[in-house]
């Protein structure tokens, strides 16, 4: 696995394995690798010839309360890993490269960031609208493989393909979860012991609310409700927010209807450290909205 640290660099190998005919996939990361990452690498194999991840821990996307300089790195295990998951290349730029002096410019995605974690972490999604942006134009890829774990930056993502013209394909991976469901991060090294037994609630309450919703419960804030209830059952939980949404575009309706595909959103903060997860359902056709009152 070839490693490349600068943009130029990259567009011209990328330029060149692309004069060949051969299919580019990107796999955006910010290092810490963990079997999540793996897994989006594994799939890019699948679908391209030649797999680029990049890992680049991006400063635009964390606001200045955030754990930039805390987030954790480990490159000599991390391309490792890379490497034996498939990837062809590893794209490790450091942030002067990806934001020489003097750069002013940004990447502003709207209506789908202005609520969620876009409303929570003012800037983030410019930040990761940005960088996504830059890591496409130095990789030229034919793919990008995005983890569904990251729901909302997934419609970003796809906003951003369609908004800017990029000919990518965006591959949308499922969670990969540890055995109590608590989804992989890794963010997760930070939790303590106890912390770590609360976070399984996380994934319980997304579960509690698809069988709600299952069962015909179509009312949003009673849904919201049952999240929350499962959540609060640790009191060292706070929560950010617990909410169900229309899936494609983040609205919010007093009362889903019948075939509505709806996303399951939470975000809570286990000591210092905030995870989040999400899940995807769809309400049950043949029952009517009605019964729900
Ligand atoms: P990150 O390094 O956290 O920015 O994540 C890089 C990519 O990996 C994003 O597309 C994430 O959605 C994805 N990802 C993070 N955690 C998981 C997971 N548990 N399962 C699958 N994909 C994940």
């Amino acid at each position: 696995m070839v490693v490349i640290n600068s943009i130029k660099e990259m567009r011209q190998i990328a330029a060149a394995y692309k004069s060949t005919g051969g299919k580019i996939a990107v796999v955006p990361t910010m290092g810490f690798l963990h079997q999540g990452h793996l897994s989006l690498i594994n799939k890019a194999k699948e679908e391209a010839d030649f797999v680029i991840t990049s890992l680049f821990v991006n400063p635009r996307q964390f606001a200045p309360n955030e754990d930039y300089d805390k987030y954790p790195r480990n490159m000599g295990s991390d391309s490792e890993l890379a490497a034996a998951a498939g990837s062809d290349c590893l794209f490790n730029p450091n942030a002067l490269e990806m934001y020489a002096i003097g750069n002013t410019t940004k990447v502003a995605v709207e209506g789908i960031t202005a609520k969620f974690e876009g409303a929570k972490r003012p800037g983030h999604f410019d930040g990761v609208a940005t960088v996504v942006a830059k890591l496409f134009n130095a990789t030229l890829p034919d793919i990008a493989v995005f983890g569904q774990k990251d729901y909302q930056q997934i419609l970003v993502v796809k906003r951003l393909i369609e908004d800017l013209n990029y000919d990518i394909e965006l591959i949308v991976a499922p969670t990969l979860r540890q055995a109590d469901g608590l989804a992989m991060s890794s963010r997760n090294k930070y939790l303590s012991d106890t912390d770590r037994q609360s976070s399984s609630l996380l994934f319980l309450a997304l579960e509690d609310a698809r069988k709600a919703i299952a069962a015909g419960m179509m009312q949003r804030k009673v849904i919201n409700a049952v999240m929350h209830k499962r959540l609060r059952q640790a009191a060292s939980i706070k929560i950010d927010y617990a909410c169900a949404a229309l899936a494609n575009s983040l609205h919010e309706p007093d009362i889903f209807l019948p075939g509505d595909d709806i996303v399951l959103l939470i975000a809570a903060y286990l000591g210092k450290t905030r995870l989040i997860d999400n899940a995807l359902t769809t309400i049950p056709k043949g029952k009517s909205p009605l019964a729900a009152l």
